[in-house]
């Protein structure tokens, strides 16, 4: 976009900007890549986690009893990235970048008109090429967009990574580089496996699906957009010069293992509908299509659903009970409700077509006791639902099984 220059998406986390260690550690990555004549057009997070002063949770802490999903609420929320992009220019410019802050909006950013989980429509990026073209660096918001109406919307947790993406194929970017405060994609979560391994490359799909299942290491629609093959994507760390993960187009690699990775997913509940009717009876049918319409119209979404026999079993997140509970109740139907269980995902493209992982999930469940209630499989997936209480127990589990350590 700016002749033959280099020009670099880069994604900096709560991780990255809340300190001023990790702002320093920013300032100097970008004074590095001018030094190389390579643009950049930074994209950030909220300063820190909760119970740091400008983080998203603690905004949304200051106002009780917010309507849900309104408009306000995402008011409060996005203010974290205004205040981030600020201080995160003035520090550029204290390093002798100029820099430029940016508002979603003002980046172009457009989004649905759905608060709380917008998703990107178009980006009009003349805000940006504007600020590079006058040698400032572009110093983007991430996590929020304006929606057809005018008002500023967030796309969903994580979602500065959708951003970063997004912007990354808008202006044709050579690169998207997600940093945060950990070495790259791991084999599972390194707070949960203490000899996790840095993956070098994964690909696209296998990073869309752990998104998908619950890693929190990039937002799902940021691993789409790659997916797609719309943009090349790094995850790196801020504060060191480790070579991160590169995630890889799904025609440039075969995964050499069964298993790429494993993750957890929290906060799961669990229902069974009693549905009235026999198996190959029109009303069964009936029955099940009603519970899945009901739901459908609340907005909720199913995971793991399974007709068996006279039953329905499907799991919803935790914060969804509720709503599942009333549409059920509101139909009438019998039903029994199990919170607090987990979803534990072992994802990998090389499993696709090979006979005994099922087998192996299950022995390495069996010999640490750790019971299990359903199971469910993709292509590049198989997850099962355990208790949350051994829901990292069965995250190691089958970190060993599948023999994801450090130096096997
Ligand atoms: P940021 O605020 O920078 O976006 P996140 O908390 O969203 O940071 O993501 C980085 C964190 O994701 C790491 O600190 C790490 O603990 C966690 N994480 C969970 N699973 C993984 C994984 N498989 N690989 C890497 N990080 C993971
Ligand atoms: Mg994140």
């Amino acid at each position: 976009m700016s002749g033959n220059r280099r020009l670099v998406v880069l994604k900096f986390g709560g991780t990255s900007v809340g300190s001023p260690e990790g702002r320093q550690a920013l300032a100097e990555r970008i004074q590095d890549y001018k030094n190389r004549d390579i643009d950049c057009v930074i994209v950030v997070s909220a300063m820190g986690r909760k119970g740091d002063p400008y983080a998203t949770d603690t905004l949304l802490g200051l106002v009780e009893n917010l309507p849900k999903e309104s408009f306000e609420m995402d008011a409060l929320a996005s203010v974290g990235e205004i205040i981030s992009s600020v201080v995160v220019a003035a520090t550029l410019r204290e390093y002798g970048v100029a820099a430029r802050a940016l508002s979603g909006p003002a980046a172009g950013i457009y989004a649905t008109d759905t608060p709380q989980h917008a998703a990107v429509t178009e980006i009009h990026t003349q805000g940006i090429v504007n600020a590079l073209k006058a040698g400032e660096t572009p110093v983007v918001c991430g996590f929020q967009g304006i929606s057809d109406c005018g008002s500023t919307v967030t796309l969903g947790r994580g979602g500065s990574d959708t951003t970063a993406c997004a912007l990354g194929v808008a202006l044709k970017a050579d690169a998207v580089e997600i940093y945060s405060d950990v070495d790259g994609v791991f084999s599972a979560d390194p707070r949960i496996v203490m000899d996790a391994v840095v993956l070098k490359e994964i690909r696209a799909d296998e990073l869309f699906q752990m998104a998908k299942t619950g890693s929190k290491v990039v937002h799902a629609p940021a691993a789409e957009l790659a997916l797609e093959g719309g943009v090349s994507l790094f995850v790196k760390n801020t504060y060191n010069d480790s070579e991160g993960t590169h995630v890889v187009d799904i025609d440039a690699y075969r995964p050499k293992t069964v298993a790429t990775a494993v993750v957890g997913c929290r906060d799961v509940t669990r229902f069974i509908v009693k549905l009235g009717a026999q198996e190959g009876t029109l009303n069964h049918l009936k029955a099940q299509t009603q519970i899945y319409q009901k739901l459908a119209a609340c907005n909720i979404s199913l995971d793991m659903f399974t007709p068996a026999d006279t039953k329905l079993m499907f799991t919803v997140s935790a914060d969804q009970t509720d709503a599942t509970r009333d549409c059920l109740a509101s139909l009438a139907y019998n039903f029994d409700v199990s919170v607090d269980l987990a979803k534990i995902t072992v994802v990998g493209a090389g499993m696709h077509g090979i006979p005994g992982v099922m087998s192996r999930i299950a022995t390495a469940l069996f010999v640490h006791e750790i019971d299990m209630y359903q199971a469910a499989d993709s292509h590049t997936t198989i997850s099962v639902l355990v208790d949350d209480s051994r829901g990292d127990d069965a995250v190691r589990a089958l970190h060993d099984a599948f023999c994801l350590r450090e130096g096997e």
